[in-house]
């Protein structure tokens, strides 16, 4: 065994199917009593349902919740926080919704319950994404690691078979990462492999029939699995690549990722061949990068930057960011490489 360094999450995961009943003790276990409901404005519906079952619990919402969580919002929402008195945030919905939960707790110190609605998993990390100005910028800290999350399969039963898809690779590139982290230990190296084995068994279920519960409970934990990847390892080219195309192109998060894993993968497969054998196994291809290939075509996922938005003329712009300030990756990271990357994922090549 290679020397490691491994630390464990003070967290609280809830996991099942209408867990969200459970609600109201989770509030009370906190020692709390007036929660502030968070959601987008297309989930207000369920964040009113939330409001419902908690009764006196629940002291408001706030169905502002947007992508990139921009600190605008984020005023607005600790205005109403301060105004309503509140003493915890709940958060239910994807990634977006997380976000705003953690810019809160990051000011407030209000402790966090999310709800998580998509496969992004967000609510295993102590990251935060946030947009000032149009710049946005990540951090870690303690104090935006959600203190529970409750996983409920019904909430998930919603999200769009395509949502689905790209959210699910989206979770899968985290596990894909930490295989290969610097800062990779067994512990987190065993979950990415059952991440990736949930998912890619879950998703094809979930095209064929949204309505499947088994497959959504897999997909949930799968999520769970990758997102606790991501929040304990360092990630690498791939995310590098998806924060450039997403931050200075405006490309959509979930697609970005679906569309660029396998490329990334085929980049960095060559010099970490044996770390990423075991997800090669489990996605039965000889290679990681020819079973991600696979299962995203499978799956109709998007295939190519062109069709989510991408200027060609971009693409020499994309690469000069991406080797300027690139995050530590196991194969280092070269202009020419990434352009020859990029250009493959912009067309939908065969990852080369
Ligand atoms: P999202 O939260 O933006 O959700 C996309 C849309 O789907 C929203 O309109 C949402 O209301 C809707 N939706 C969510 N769940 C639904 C359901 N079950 N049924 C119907 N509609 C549903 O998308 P996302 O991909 O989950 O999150 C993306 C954001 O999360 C990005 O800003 C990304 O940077 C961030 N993120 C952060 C971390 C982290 O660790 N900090 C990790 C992953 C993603």
């Amino acid at each position: 065994m290679e020397p490691f360094v491994y630390q464990a999450r003070p967290q609280r995961i809830v996991f099942g199917t209408g867990t969200i009943a459970a609600i109201g003790d989770e509030v009370t276990r906190l020692g709390r009593s007036r929660a502030l409901i968070l959601s987008t404005p297309q989930q207000e519906d369920t964040a009113a349902d939330l409001v419902a079952t908690l009764g006196s619990l629940a002291v408001g919402n706030f169905p502002g919740a947007t992508v990139h969580t921009p600190v605008e919002v984020t005023e607005q929402a600790l205005a109403q926080a301060r105004e309503l008195k509140a003493d915890c945030v709940i958060a239910v919905g994807g990634g977006s919704t997380t976000g705003l939960a953690k810019a809160i707790a990051l000011r407030t110190e209000l402790p966090q319950i999310v709800i998580p609605t998509t496969y992004a998993g967000s609510e295993a990390t102590p990251i935060l994404g946030e947009t000032s100005g149009g710049k946005k910028t990540t951090q870690r800290s303690l104090r935006v690691l959600p203190a529970v999350v409750i996983y409920d399969v019904d909430l998930s039963l919603s999200l769009p078979p395509a949502l689905s898809v790209t959210s699910g690779l989206n979770a899968i590139a985290h596990a894909m990462e930490a295989r290969y982290a610097r800062d990779r230990n067994p512990v987190i190296s065993l979950l990415a492999v059952e991440g990736v084995r949930a998912l890619a068994s879950a998703l094809p279920r979930i095209v064929r029939n949204p309505a499947d519960r088994d497959a959504r409970s897999d997909a949930l934990f799968g999520a769970w699995a990758c997102g606790t990847c991501l929040g304990a390892t360092s990630m690498g080219l791939h995310h590098k690549i998806c924060h450039v195309l997403g931050g200075s192109f405006g490309l959509p998060h979930a697609e970005t990722h679906a569309v660029i894993l396998p490329h990334a993968i085929a980049y960095n497969e060559p010099v970490t061949n044996a770390l990423l054998k075991p997800v090669a196994d489990v996605l039965e291809s000889a290679t990681a990068t020819e079973g991600l290939f696979n299962l995203a075509r499978r799956l109709g996922a998007p295939t190519t930057l062109a069709e989510i938005g991408m200027p060609r003329e971009g693409i020499a712009r994309a690469a000069d960011e991406i080797v300027a300030n690139p995050y530590w990756n196991p194969r280092p990271v070269e202009r020419e490489g990434v352009l020859r990357l990029l250009e493959d994922a912009f067309a939908g090549r065969q990852p080369s």
